[in-house]
């Protein structure tokens, strides 16, 4: 007796793993995040700049204190 051979065809499917990370538009982090203004270069920095980077700023380029570099920081 003729067993009729089974053929067998494994599909083998590609797993696109479409990695869509909802990688977050930081279009909005421009000038308008930047309010943080060195009254003495004009230079502008982040709102989220911390204290510590500024007053380096008015030291090292001004010889100056972080009060006088930016005096609406933190008020
Ligand atoms: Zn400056």
């Amino acid at each position: 007796m003729g067993n009729g051979a089974k053929a067998q065809q494994k599909r083998e499917r590609n797993l696109d793993k479409n990695a869509a990370k909802g990688s977050k538009s930081q279009s909005k982090t421009n000038e308008a995040a930047k309010s943080i203004v060195c009254q003495t270069c004009r230079q502008a920095f982040f709102v989220t700049t911390r204290a510590p980077e500024l007053d380096q700023h008015a030291q090292n380029k001004h010889s100056k204190a972080l009060a006088d570099c930016f005096p609406t920081f933190g008020k």
